[in-house]
This record gives C-alpha cells, structure tokens and sequence, in this order.
C-alpha cells in the first residue's frame, strides 16, 4: 500500500457540538474513478483506483483482502468504510457526509495523498 495522489473535492462536515470538519471527496467527471474509504476503528484514509480492470465487481472488503490499516492494524475487510459518507471526527464520534450534488469546479480541485488499496 503506497500513497497516491488523488484529485479531490473538499467539504465541511458537522456533528453535534462540532462544525466545519474538514473531508474529502471524489468525483466520476475526472474521467476516471478514484474513490475514498476510510478505516472506522482509526480515521485513516484510502482510495481505491476503480478504473483497474483487476477490481471490477469487485467489493471494498474483497478489494483489501487480508490487507491490515496502516495505521492502527486492524483488518481492513472489517474497518472500511465509504468516505466521507462515513468518517471518524478527531474524537471517535462516527458522522456522515454527502457531498454536494452540484459538481464543482474542476479549478476548485486539490490534490492529496491517500494509501491506495490493492495494488
Ligand atoms: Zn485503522
């Protein structure tokens, strides 16, 4: 699992007590489909390049196979999670995000690091 730099959108998500947490997303219009996971025991984030022939109709969990986070250890198979429909705030609490349905622009995009699954 290596880093690989994703183009992306960010967002601010809430939870009760707690606003503008920072996530991330991706959308399809880049001409391909990178996507996000998370890991919910520990916040770490992944991406998945979905436009690898390898993993067509494949599953996130079959994709990170016997794969363990990287950062807290656990098997992946059991912690990932789509993200930033889920994400784990700073302080443990689970919220959910749904990014916005207009597209924004391509200009707007950043470019970050994410560990990449199954390669
Ligand atoms: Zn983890």
């Amino acid at each position: 699992m290596k880093p690989r730099l994703v183009r992306c959108h960010q967002g601010f998500a809430s939870l009760p007590g707690k606003a503008n947490i920072e996530v991330y997303y991706t959308i399809p219009e880049f001409g391909y489909w990178n996507k996000l996971f998370t890991c919910i025991e520990c916040g770490e984030l992944f991406m998945i390049d979905f436009d690898n022939p390898a993993f067509a109709g494949k599953t996130p969990e079959k994709i990170a196979g016997e794969a363990n986070c990287s950062k807290c250890g656990n098997p992946l198979r059991e912690t990932i999670r789509a993200y930033p429909q889920s994400f784990r705030a700073d302080d443990g609490r689970i919220g959910h995000f749904e990014p916005d349905r207009i597209i924004p622009l391509d200009t707007e995009s950043i470019a970050k690091e994410f560990v990449e699954i199954g390669v």
